[in-house]
């Protein structure tokens, strides 16, 4: 599989050169040249294949060339050794749980994707890679859980002092070896621009090879299209129109999932809700695409004023308005709403959302009025432990933590502060 840049000034790559360049030289996103549908048998018998072969016929021809079939079996082994469950909030609606990796976010299937992709790739390469990333919250964990003793990568998280949960700045600051944690005295936006600024910093990238770990890398990106298949294996017998809702931000999750669309996986719509930032929602009802400096929510990962990845939806829909609106709902939704919802599901279900996947929650309820015999999924993206005070001050309940969270918030943080790009820069050309 080649891969081009949507930036349409630069050569096409193999999956390994998308993956160890990040960004195309013209500064676009890569994107596959070709989209094939799997053959019919593989959708008539996708609930009698274990797992690991629905992943591994999917993904092949998205790395053929890069990774041999050995290979791309070996890193899905590791990649898909949590699961991912379905649990029904009643006939129409299903939560699909995506936190039950390392670090509790659905981010971990990609960063350890991505991560086991670059060992592969770095074996025979005498160059050390730079994984270099700014992270609101979550990313942060799970590339530095993912990438944690890889030979040949050293990573860099950039994150906001005092804008992350207690839990999440532990799982970035505390693992050592190979993973480097920067606290920013600033804010997200600040820690975003200076990551920009570094990649095209050519007195770095002269002495450093740079690669990103954000949703805009190829292989942190689509191996999320496994959600989506995994879910309809379970659902596949229900035999009702499948509508996805995704709690989304920079858009990475739900095109993943409109790939597997492409694919062949039959869906009748997919739904991306978000919260105040609200630049896609917008767009659908005015086709003016006006992206907005992002602002603070409870749902933090979903803090994204110009998602990234929306310019490879509207490439999968030929860059055509109506299409796009055919299959693509967007809902927008305040922390007040987002609350409100968490406390709706836990009395009226007693089940715990999270912030993000409250807001997901939100998105489905709205089209299903119009819509009513359809299955809904929404994606549950997060434990809410990870999003502890909100929920425990909107539910007024405390709720328990699951293994091995209590053992990391003992363990020592260690990371360096940085005031401006000036120290980044010294800090990434340092020996
Ligand atoms: C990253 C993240 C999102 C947003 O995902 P995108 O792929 O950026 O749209 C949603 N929820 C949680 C918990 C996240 O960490």
């Amino acid at each position: 599989m080649k891969y081009y840049s949507l930036g349409g000034k630069a050569p096409e790559v193999s999956f390994k050169e998308a993956v160890i360049n990040g960004l195309a030289p013209d500064k676009g996103l890569y994107f596959p040249e070709t989209i094939t549908p799997l053959p019919q048998d593989y959708w008539n018998n996708i609930e009698n294949l274990e797992d690991q072969e629905i992943a591994f016929r999917a993904f092949l021809p998205f790395v053929e060339g890069s990774l041999s079939r050995e290979e791309l079996k070996r890193i899905l082994i590791k990649v898909l050794d949590f699961p991912f469950p379905l649990i029904d909030l009643d006939k129409n609606t299903a939560i699909l749980e995506l936190f039950h990796g390392p670090t509790l976010a659905f981010k971990d299937v990609g960063a350890r994707f991505m991560a086991n992709c670059m060992g592969v790739f770095s074996k025979n390469n005498e160059e050390e890679v730079t994984v270099l990333v700014a992270t609101s919250g979550d990313t942060g964990g799970a590339v530095a859980n993912g990438f944690l003793g890889v030979p040949g990568v050293r990573v860099v998280i950039l994150y906001p002092s005092g804008k992350v949960s207690d839990i999440q700045e532990r799982q970035l600051t505390t693992l050592g070896k190979n993973i480097h944690a920067l606290e920013v005295n600033g804010t997200f936006d600040d820690c975003q621009a200076m990551v920009k600024k570094a990649f095209l910093d050519t007195e770095i990238t002269g002495k450093r090879k740079l690669t990103s770990a954000n949703s805009i890398n190829v292989a942190r990106w689509l191996p999320q299209m496994f959600y989506y298949l995994l879910a309809f294996k379970s659902l596949k017998k229900r035999n009702m129109p499948l509508v996805f809702s995704v709690p989304s931000g920079n858009f990475g999750n739900i095109c993943a999932g409109m790939v597997a669309h492409k694919l062949g996986m039959p869906v009748k719509q997919f739904i991306a809700a978000t919260n105040s930032n609200n630049t896609v929602p917008t767009y659908l009802e005015t086709q003016r695409y006006e992206p907005k400096k992002s602002v603070s929510t409870i749902s933090n990962a979903m803090d994204v004023g110009d998602p990234s990845n929306f310019v490879r939806i509207d490439t999968l829909f030929e860059n055509k308005f109506q299409l796009l609106k055919d299959s693509l709902s967007s809902y927008s939704y305040t922390d007040t709403e987002t609350k409100n919802a968490i406390k709706e599901v836990n009395s009226k279900f007693n089940y715990i959302m999270d912030p993000h996947g409250a807001v997901g929650y939100l998105g489905l309820k709205k089209y299903q009025r119009d819509h009513p015999n359809t299955l809904g999924v929404f994606l549950e993206t997060a434990h809410p432990v990870k999003f502890l005070q909100v929920v425990e001050e909107t539910l007024k309940i405390s709720i328990p933590l699951p293994s091995g969270i209590e053992e990391l918030l003992l363990q020592k943080k260690t990371s360096k502060r940085i005031n401006d790009y000036s120290e980044l820069k010294a800090y990434l050309l340092e020996d």
